[in-house]
């Protein structure tokens, strides 16, 4: 089976399974979004949104983020992973925005990723969840299940990001992105596979009899 007709397929049974998958990160705007996606590195966003109800209570813009100091972020979020140097970084990115955004969160990857914290992968999520910009984060999930679903090598995230976006039609993205970061943790989840319990992978890979060991899980 060739490469587009996998896709295909992936696309459609995705659609199927969620037809309208929800942002997972909790946010009010832009900026409770960007914080959200800078917190969620190494840890849950389930554990993220409950410490980011708290937070955003008394901090949901630029401004009362960076009255809130380094100490007063760090006191909301010491239950993350890296939390001193989240802390920071959210007070550094919320003085940027700031004084060279006039406050508002920054819509290009270039002036994104000049924040504190902020790489490709963090300003896609803002890029395709806010902005609604067609972008493909690729998360651990993604590319995992790239691999697993054979529409890359797995050489690294950032040509998984290239093969996905060449494979998949611009105005799928968006939503895509979501749906397969949903079907990773419910079903393809970084414990080894096979290759062959499920309905997906059994349709993409019909005569499959070898184990399948995808590089990076
Ligand atoms: S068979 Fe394994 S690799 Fe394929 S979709 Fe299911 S869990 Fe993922």
């Amino acid at each position: 089976m060739k490469k587009s007709e996998r896709a295909e397929i992936i696309l459609k049974e995705l659609k199927k399974l969620y037809p309208s998958p929800p942002i997972p990160l909790d946010h009010t705007n832009a900026f409770t979004l960007l914080v959200a996606v800078v917190l969620s590195a190494q840890s849950t966003d389930k554990k993220v949104n409950e410490l980011t109800k708290e937070l955003y209570k008394v901090a949901d813009t630029p401004e009362k983020m960076k009255e809130l100091g380094i100490s007063g972020i760090y006191e909301y979020i010491k239950q993350l992973g890296l939390s001193n140097q989240k802390s920071k970084n959210i007070y550094l990115l919320s003085k940027l925005i700031i004084e060279k955004f006039h406050g508002q969160v920054p819509n290009s990857f270039e002036e994104l990723e000049s924040l504190p914290g902020v790489g490709h992968k963090t300003a896609s999520v803002v890029m395709s969840q806010v902005f609604n910009i067609p972008s493909f984060p690729v998360d651990t999930h993604i590319h995992r299940l790239s691999q697993r679903w054979g529409l890359t090598n797995g050489d690294n995230v950032k040509q998984t990001e290239k093969d996905l976006k060449n494979i998949f039609p611009i105005s799928e993205w968006n939503t895509l992105h979501l749906q397969i970061i949903f079907y990773g943790r419910e079903y393809c989840t970084a414990r080894g596979c096979d290759g062959t319990k499920c309905l997906m992978c059994r349709t993409l890979y019909p005569k499959r009899k070898k184990k399948f060991i995808c590089k990076k899980p």
